[in-house]
């Protein structure tokens, strides 16, 4: 990253206090582990934040909400799923976010504690305003995100961040979710006795009698 960016990414998010105490800090956060400027990213994180909101949330520290986010692979403005996983702490690592491939711009946040959940979707106004912009025309011709010049995004990353809520976002009433069955972690380890390798305990097989790792059972074949 580029000092000159970085420079930026910290200015954009100095403008986001407005939205309440650290959340200036946590979109400096997102623009530097998302890396470009977008449409969908700064939509994903209005719509994460709301959410927290609507449900009366802080931001993940553990392990107690999903992110189920309709968006997902093979169409444009997946970027949202970032988003909502930067503003909500549902993310990756932690196994809280899943990508449910509707094509989409709406993500739903439940409390595994009591099954409170939320959805909130990115009105047709302003996925169609984002579709219908040059940064769209540019990513069609094939430009990277990051290299679409910054005249034609800024201005549109700046209105989603400062805009009202209600002017783009839609929340639903307050619903249960029903979790499905989760396996137990395990906080032990194993050892390949093919590769060497450290396994965690719950991922090991046997196999002709000894004690593997999934790529060396070949059950994963
Ligand atoms: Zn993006
Ligand atoms: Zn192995």
């Amino acid at each position: 990253m580029k000092k000159e960016e970085l420079e930026l990414f910290q200015e954009i998010a100095a403008n986001a206090t407005h939205l309440g105490e650290f959340w200036d800090k946590v979109l400096e956060s997102a623009l530097i582990v998302h890396g470009h400027l977008c449409g969908a990213m700064p939509l994903g994180f209005r719509a994460g934040r709301l959410a927290l909101k609507a449900l009366g949330a802080d931001r993940e520290p553990n392990m107690s909400k999903i992110a189920l986010v309709e968006t997902g692979v093979a169409h444009a403005a997946g970027c949202f799923a970032d988003g909502v996983q930067l503003a909500t702490g549902c993310t990756y690592g932690k196994n809280l976010i899943q990508k449910l491939d509707y094509g989409k711009w709406a993500v739903t946040i439940a409390i595994k504690k009591d099954g409170r959940a939320v959805r909130v979707r990115v009105k047709n106004e302003a996925v169609e305003a984002m579709f219908a912009g040059k940064f769209m025309d540019h990513r069609r011709k094939g430009i990277p995100p990051a290299e679409v010049p910054r005249e034609f995004i800024l201005d549109g990353f700046k209105k989603t961040i400062t805009r009202p809520d209600e002017e783009f976002l839609e929340v639903s009433e307050i619903f249960t979710y029903t979790f499905p069955p989760a396996p137990k972690p395990s906080f032990n380890i194993g050892k390949c006795e093919i590769c060497g390798e450290r396994v965690a305990e719950n991922k090991l097989r046997v196999k002709d009698g000894k004690t593997v790792c999934l790529p060396c059972s070949e059950y994963m074949k």
